[in-house]
């Protein structure tokens, strides 16, 4: 396999170039290989000048000013809102609310629509794989409300085990609240699946699509989708700024998490109304040039294209499988390659992950190690941490060749033959 993949829909050359820090080197001299795209991606120059191009040509306060500047903020946001809405194919605009990330959006699905739609016996379906963010949420208002979540089991190839989910979803069923792509063994899962199961017991499909959404081609309406959460930092876009999607309906019935500016009707003394949707959701100052430049992002990968993009994606995927099994001792968790996205978590028999990553980083091999904020994962898995090697749409053969040699040389530091 050669060093880059360029087809006539993909040059992975030019895309390279889109994303100065690829280029720079480190204080040895050393280049990077960047393996971490999972925890964060890197931006584009187009992202990076659209957040800049904010402070140095309009800034201004959003939805406030009649002036010129507020008006080009309110065109900018209005403009994000329209691109994100085409990428997750929502009905409307309206359905699109910015959020500081994943974790934000998920804790005001919980706590806004969990707290007035869960009661006590109810339950909440979730399965280990899940991150903390799409956990913890949950756990905190089913102690609330007196719900009890419910553990749909994996298969020992780490995905969803759908042949059990009859027995798992009941009438007392409230939300299916579900990774779209697990952030560890990659597992990508059969959502158009757990959709139709929870719609026919009444029950919501909340989805986390914090590492789905930048890798794969997202269509809430036809897969059924009621909630959808995702960052811009894992989509080449700004850091501070997410989205929480739901469907109108859900939102004109679920309660505000945050109260405050902007996203009123009324005040009066003693009480309030609010606003509809999205501003209902939006209190206080957003994150003005990030979520411009979260459109910046969409563009982005929306002119690449996601059958090319998830394409080179999955040849590294495929390649690196291939290279990193002939380690021995090495063992990759997870699925086989044609039911996960671009993310390899492994151990190393006798080796620790971190020293692993530590000696990694030696060779300029930037990867992460530790649970990943999926404990109760590990502990199914049987180890307390995992290396994690994640790629994106910038990668190369060459990085995956280049975390081969830089493991190659842990093993002999660490002794191991
Ligand atoms: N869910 C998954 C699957 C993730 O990978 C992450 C990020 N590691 C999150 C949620 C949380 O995202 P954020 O930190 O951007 O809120």
């Amino acid at each position: 396999m050669g060093e880059a993949t360029t087809t006539q829909d993909f040059d992975l050359d030019a895309i390279r170039q889109d994303f100065p820090i690829l280029s720079r080197t480190l204080p040895n001299g050393q280049p990077v290989t960047y393996l971490d795209t999972a925890a964060s991606a890197q931006k584009p120059r187009s992202v990076i000048d659209a957040e800049s191009r904010v402070y140095q040509e309009y800034y201004a306060n959003a939805y406030r000013g009649v002036y010129e500047f507020g008006a080009q903020v309110d065109d900018g946001l209005e403009a994000t809102r329209e691109k994100v809405r085409a990428l997750v194919n929502a009905a409307s605009a309206d359905e699109i609310i910015f959020s500081p990330g994943t974790t934000m959006s998920i804790n005001m699905i919980a706590l806004g629509w969990g707290r007035s739609h869960l009661s006590a016996g109810d339950e909440v379906l979730v399965n280990v794989m899940e991150h903390h963010a799409n956990l913890v949420p949950w756990q905190q208002v089913a102690i609330q409300q007196g719900a009890t979540l419910k553990y749909l089991p994996l298969t020992d190839a780490g995905q969803l085990d759908l042949s059990q989910l009859d027995d798992f979803v009941s009438d007392r069923t409230r939300v299916i609240a579900v990774t779209g792509m697990s952030n560890v063994l990659g597992t990508v899962t059969e959502l158009e699946t757990l959709a139709a199961k929870a719609h026919s017991v009444g029950a919501i499909l909340a989805v986390d699509g914090a590492q789905s959404v930048p890798h794969e081609i997202t269509d809430v309406q036809k897969t059924g989708i009621d909630f959808l959460t995702f960052s811009g930092h894992k989509l080449y876009g700004p850091s501070g700024v997410g989205i929480l999607y739901g469907r109108r309906e859900l939102l004109d019935a679920m309660e505000p998490m945050a109260f405050g500016g902007h996203m009123i009707a009324e005040v009066y003394r003693d009480h309030s109304t609010w606003a509809a949707p999205p501003a209902k959701f939006e209190a206080g100052t957003l994150p003005i040039a990030q979520a411009i430049a979260l459109g910046t992002a969409v563009d982005y990968v929306q002119q690449i294209g996601f059958p090319a993009m998830c394409g080179h994606e999955h040849q590294l995927l495929e390649y690196a499988h291939q290279r990193l099994t002939a380690i021995p001792g090495l063992k990759i968790h997870g699925p086989p390659v044609e039911h996960k996205g671009a993310i390899v978590s492994f151990t190393i028999d006798g080796a620790h992950p971190e020293d692993l990553a530590q000696l990694l980083n030696r060779r300029g091999v930037f990867v992460r190690h530790g649970h990943h904020c999926t404990m109760p994962l590990h502990e199914w898995l049987g180890v307390s941490a995992t290396v994690r090697a994640s790629f994106g749409v910038y990668n190369t053969v060459g990085d995956i060749d280049a975390l081969y040699d830089a493991l190659e040389f842990a093993r002999g530091k660490l002794r191991l033959t």
